[in-house]
Formats: structure tokens, sequence, C-alpha cells
């Protein structure tokens, strides 16, 4: 995810929260040489009264395990994290739509490969405003890129390093003109885009790649895989995904928690329905809007109110 807004000015950074300009790192940083950090996308929907993070529990527990897989030990629980990120939100008086960065980073000195001990922990935040339901459809295409495989590094994981792949596919969209990379396996079936997952609908099928694609199994493609699941009106599968059979799908879209649901109107010439935004993308759209907004019924832990006052 990126956007245009700066970062909001007060920074959680190693143990206390700073102005932006005093969260800095030096040069010799671990993580700045080999990518050894872990972090996370949390969405918070606010009206400017009031804010909810949306599902922080689950970002976090996932930012917990990523970062053991780095052999870092934060010493904070998802509840502390929680409870920091409502706290930043606060003393930024952030109570609109925000996009929220924890990240964990080695703070090691020096030159060296491997997983030293010491990490710094770091959790900011920036505006984010909610695309638009349903929202425009974007251009896609295949990358020369292909996803790394889980043989070559824990491709599940959200990993500071690994995400040079998304970065590089991104990068040659962008000077493409294409808005959004399709990421293949190794093996040449669909991956994910360079930040969300991949849906696509196809007579009366919907289908999403399995964790065995080397995806990161995303907490929205969670959301909307028990949605699908429990449609009577559509059959859901999760199976590898040929090129050939998203090119010939109805309907696809990506999904993140920064995307939210993003319809795909073409992947290169080849144009997906009408290329707008289909009526299968549509609805599941103006539900996770639903769902994320409070509006449809979830469970009470997954929206934790960011009011202002103490
Ligand atoms: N895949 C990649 C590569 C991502 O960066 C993201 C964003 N975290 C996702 C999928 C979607 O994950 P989530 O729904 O948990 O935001």
């Amino acid at each position: 995810m990126t956007t245009e807004s700066p970062m909001l000015p007060i920074i959680y950074f190693g143990d206390r929260f700073v102005p932006e300009s005093e969260a800095r790192v030096p040069v010799t940083t671990h993580a700045l040489h080999y990518g050894t950090a872990v972090f996370e996308g949390i969405r918070a929907y606010g009206d400017g009264q009031r804010s909810h993070l949306f599902r922080p529990h689950a970002h976090y527990e996932r930012l917990l395990r990523n970062a053991d897989l780095l052999r870092m030990s934060p010493g904070v629980s998802v509840g502390d994290l929680v409870e920091m990120t409502v706290e930043l939100l606060k003393r930024n008086e952030a109570f609109a739509d925000v996009y929220i960065r924890p990240l964990i980073f080695k703070n090691k000195a020096g030159i060296g490969a491997g997983l030293p001990p010491g990490e710094t922990l770091a959790i900011m935040a920036q505006p984010l405003s909610r695309w638009d339901v349903p929202r425009t459809a974007a251009s896609a295409d295949f990358s020369r890129w292909r996803r790394f495989s889980s043989d070559a590094c824990p491709a599940g994981a959200k990993i500071s390093g690994l995400y040079v792949n998304s970065s590089l596919a991104r990068a040659e969209a962008q000077a493409a003109g294409v808005d959004q990379p399709i990421l293949l396996t190794a093996r040449g079936d669909v991956a994910e885009g360079y930040g969300g997952n991949i849906f696509a609908a196809t007579g009366g099928r919907m289908i999403t790649p399995p964790p065995e694609a080397d995806i990161l199994a995303g907490i929205t493609r969670g959301i909307l895989i028990e949605h699908f699941q429990s449609r009577n009106d559509l059959r859901f599968i999760e199976e590898p995904l040929a090129p050939s059979v998203l090119l010939d799908a109805d309907e696809a879209f990506f999904c993140g928690t920064g995307i939210e649901i993003l319809p795909i109107g073409h992947i290169g010439e080849t144009i997906l329905g009408d290329g707008s935004c289909g009526p299968i993308t549509a609805a599941a759209a103006k539900w996770y809007r639903e769902v994320v907004t409070g509006r449809a019924g979830m469970p009470t832990d997954w929206r934790v109110p960011v009011a202002p006052g103490r």
C-alpha cells in the first residue's frame, strides 16, 4: 500500500511515543542491510469523532508469528500492541480513516547476515481513506517477476526483505502504465498481486489460489472465503488457478486490508466481463464495507473503538 499522505506526527518507537523527527535508525542497522524486519498493515475506519481498528488482534497475532520466524521477541503481547495502537491514534487525534504500520526490525549494528538478537518495535500511522464501493476497475497484467517459492523463504510471511518481490513487480507495472501486477508462482499458476490476494469468478464458481501457491494468505481473503462458502449461488473453491482460467473469468478482484476489494477490468489485452466491476465483486465489496464499518453482525472483537479522551 502506498498513499501520498504524510505520516502522522507521533510514532511509537522503541519504548515510547516520540515526534516523527526522533524516530530514526543508524545506517548500520541490520534490518536495513538484510531486510530482517516484519510488519503489518492495519486499517481503522473513522467518522471524524471516533474510529475503529479493524481486526487488530488478527494482525498482531500474525506480526508476532512472523517476528518469531526471525527469532525476534519484542516482549509485548497482542493485547499490549492493540492498546498501544489505540493510544497512538488518540495521541495523533486520528479519528478518521487511517492505515497503521507496525514494524519490528533487527536493530543490531554491523555487517553480517544471520538472525542476531535485538529488535526495535515501531508503530506509525497515516491517513488512508476508504475506497469507493464499488471501485473503478483496475488494469492488470502478468508480471515477469514470479512470486518467490516457499522452498526459498517463508512465502506466507510478511517479512520486509521479501517485499523486494512486490516492489519490483509493482514498479514494472507502473512503468508500463498498468495499475496492478499479477504474480505467478515459480510453477506458473496465479499467486497474487503485489499487496493483495486474488479471486476469480467463472461459470458459477469462485476460485482463489491456496496457500501452497506461495501466497500471503491474507486476513481479508479469509473473511471473503467464509462469505463465499456461505453463499448458495456460488461454488467456492480453493485450488490452483491457471492464468488461462483467470483470463477467461467473468470477474476477478484483488483484496487486502489496504486495497479492500479492487475489481480487475482487464488483464493485458483481455477484458474481463464488460471491463467494469462485475455484480459478484460489487456485492462482495458492499458486504465487506458493512463488515469493516460494523453494519454486519461480526464477532465484537473485530472492531476496537478509539475515541478522544483518556
Ligand atoms: N498479499 C500480500 C503480498 C500483501 O502484502 C497483503 C497485504 N497484507 C495481502 C496479500 C493481503 O493481506 P491482508 O488481507 O491480511 O491485508
